[in-house]
């Protein structure tokens, strides 16, 4: 299976992504998470993402579409969930262009659907572990006792508004797009996490 979870940051995508990797053997690609392990390690990918990243704007589209090329690659034969990933109109129709080239089709785009309201309330409190990646809320989830968690640079407040700006103008036209290929589906992603996970299993069968 090939699916991509689309949605505003904080709606909840890379939390039901993992469970869907740990109950149903999905391979998650989060481009979040590969380039803030380049910035991490400091790699020459990771020079170039880390402005973009601390500012709330989006990486230019030809690196993030080289590095999905070479996974798609490497993970031939895998269900796959593709997190946070397209995010322009040129993402998606690169990945168009892509997916048979791997003999791929698109399964289906979960949309989780979640107001900027409650957006800011879930990254504003989001704390991720950074020896496992787990992630955590001060309030929705807390960490268990002992496992120290950090916060993320671009979770502060300033940058937060951007990036939804940004969600709104370049990342928002991908549902016209879409769901005009009738690859939508809709999940009300305001609800628990074990709510959004049932949501979630029903359409994605
Ligand atoms: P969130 O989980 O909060 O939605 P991500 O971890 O997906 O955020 O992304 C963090 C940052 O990484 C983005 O603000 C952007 O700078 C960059 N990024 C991630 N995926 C993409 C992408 N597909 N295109 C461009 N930039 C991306
Ligand atoms: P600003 O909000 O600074 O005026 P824009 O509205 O032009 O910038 O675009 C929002 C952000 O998205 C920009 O800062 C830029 O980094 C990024 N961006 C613009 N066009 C693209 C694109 N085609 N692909 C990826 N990221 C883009
Ligand atoms: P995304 O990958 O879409 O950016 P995350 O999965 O990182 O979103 O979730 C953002 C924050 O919201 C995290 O702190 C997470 O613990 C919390 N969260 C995730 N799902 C829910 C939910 N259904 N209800 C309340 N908080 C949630």
């Amino acid at each position: 299976k090939t699916l991509i979870f689309l949605g505003p940051p904080g709606a909840g995508k890379g939390t039901q992504a993992q469970r869907l990797v740990a109950e149903k053997g999905f391979v998650q690609i989060s481009t979040g998470d590969i380039l803030r392990e380049a910035v991490k390690n400091q790699t020459e990918l990771g020079k170039k993402a880390k402005e973009y990243m601390d500012a709330g704007k989006l990486v230019p589209d030809d690196i993030i579409i080289g590095i999905i090329k070479e996974k798609l690659q490497e993970l031939e034969g895998k269900d796959i969930i593709l997190d946070g990933f397209p995010r322009t109109i040129p993402q998606a129709e690169a990945l168009d262009k892509m997916l048979p080239q791997v003999g791929r089709t698109l399964d289906g785009v979960i949309l989780f659907d979640v107001p900027d309201e409650e957006v800011i309330k879930r990254l504003s409190g989001r704390r991720v572990d950074p020896k496992t990646g787990k992630v955590y809320h001060i309030i929705y989830n807390p960490p268990p006792e002992g496992v120290e968690v950090i916060q993320r640079d671009d979770d502060r407040e300033e940058v937060i508004k951007k990036r939804l700006e940004v969600y709104h103008s370049q990342t928002a036209p991908l549902i016209e797009y879409y769901r005009k290929q009738n690859k939508l589906l809709v999940i009300d992603a305001t609800k628990s996490p074990d709510e959004v996970y049932k949501q979630l299993l029903s359409v994605v069968k």
